[in-house]
């Protein structure tokens, strides 16, 4: 089986394997109790706590754990637009093609504190326009949460120039960095970043685990209550088996990132430039700012989950967008928002790479999808109205 939907989630590394089974078997206290057992949990938790702080350029008081992606942005969301009320500001600034974990937090939040909320478009490359952001902001707003990059067409966003208007602009500023983090250089001080999300199982740690790093001065909402667990904002025994194995994974990965990256470009390029040779096919997003690891491409005339089966019949594991809205029969709205019709982002395909992955792989998924994609082709009513000029062409 070739593996080509590590935007989903990734296999653990060994290294973050081991370091789980031994903190599972060894470290197994719990840092809140006094005695010996807990404090040897308390200080490996501390100790990692320093070691992500390190990774990520911030202070290690301003690294809080959490169960993943998805529970950080929605703490980083209330944080940002609770300290936002009590100043009088409702405003929120976001874009179009956020995960759901954002965008679905900001639609609850209008239903239940009224707040308003503008998305940003993302035009046809994908990226965000640091102008048209700038024009957003007003005196009412508290918030702008953009992705750092893209999980579906992995297009990467102008963050420094993001978190430098925003300083600026005196706003606090979130950025969902569950793509990035581990496979691009994340600088929370350095990129004036107010609040900002990860997730260990993207970059080979294990799931639910991830955290947020909220910076010093802004007080993060509480999400869960309970016990005085990550500085009395984030209540539950802490998963030290789950935090060590991902600050493992996340020190592996900075530490062979130069390497990862020129090989998940050759990948990536060679992929790119075979694919878009289907007729009617076209990539999503820009081609330069993207993640090293990232192919999106959308086929006329194809329905994407059939492209999906026929591929893992034929041992190739991909995706045609988020993993959260495989199922559904809505197309991407990150394809909708750059401008593809509904009946182009039906037909899409996501490929997301891992150092795992090889130029054999790349090989034998541009042998087969050429032929899957046309023997789709070949059945599609659609297809035959394309054929005949019954209807038109969109992709050139
Ligand atoms: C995967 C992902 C999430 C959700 O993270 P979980 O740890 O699975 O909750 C959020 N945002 C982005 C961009 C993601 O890719």
């Amino acid at each position: 089986m070739i593996y080509a939907d590590n935007a989903a989630t990734t296999r653990m590394s060994e290294n973050a394997l081991r370091t789980y089974m031994n903190a599972a078997g060894s470290l197994w206290g719990n840092p809140s109790s006094l005695h010996i057992t807990g404090q040897n949990a308390k200080a490996a938790l501390e100790e990692a706590r320093a070691r992500m702080a390190a990774l990520l350029h911030c202070e290690p008081r301003e690294v809080y754990f959490t169960s993943g992606g998805s529970e950080s942005d929605n703490q980083a969301i209330r944080t940002a637009v609770m300290a936002g009320l009590k100043k009088g500001k409702n405003h929120v600034i976001s874009t179009r093609f956020e995960h759901h974990a954002v965008l679905h937090t900001l639609q609850q939040l209008e239903k239940e504190l009224s707040i308003r909320v503008t998305l940003l478009d993302v035009h046809e490359d994908g990226l965000v326009r640091v102008e048209e952001l700038r024009e957003a902001i007003t005196p009412e707003t508290a918030l702008v949460s953009v992705m750092y990059a893209n999980n579906e067409i992995g297009t990467i966003q102008p963050i420094r120039e993001i978190g430098e208007i925003c300083a600026e602009k005196k706003v606090l500023f979130h950025t969902d960095a569950v793509q990035a983090v581990g496979i691009l250089d994340v600088d929370f001080a350095g990129e004036k970043i107010d609040l900002l999300s990860l997730s260990a199982h993207k970059f080979h740690g294990p799931k639910g685990v991830g955290a947020l790093i909220v910076k010093r001065g802004v007080v993060p909402y509480t999400l869960i209550s309970g016990g005085a667990q990550e500085r009395g904002k984030r209540a539950g025994t802490e998963n030290l088996p789950g935090i060590l194995a991902m600050v493992t994974a996340l020190e592996d990965a900075v530490r062979e990132k130069e390497e990862k990256t020129a090989h998940l470009l050759s990948l990536r390029e060679t992929l790119i430039d075979r694919l878009t040779e289907i007729p009617y096919s076209a990539l999503n997003g820009d081609r330069k700012n993207r993640l090293p690891g990232n192919v999106n491409l959308c086929f006329e005339g194809i329905e994407g989950e059939s492209l999906l089966l026929l591929l893992d019949a034929n041992g190739i594991e991909a995706s045609s967008g988020s993993a959260c809205t495989s199922g559904s029969l809505d197309p991407s709205h990150v394809l909708l928002a750059i401008g593809r019709p509904h009946e182009v982002a039906h037909g899409s395909l996501r490929l997301t790479l891992s150092g795992e992955n090889t130029m054999e792989d790349v090989e034998k998924i541009c042998e087969i999808l050429p032929q899957v994609v046309e023997y789709l082709r070949s059945i599609s009513p659609v297809w035959k109205d394309l054929e005949s000029g019954k209807a038109k062409h969109i992709l050139g």
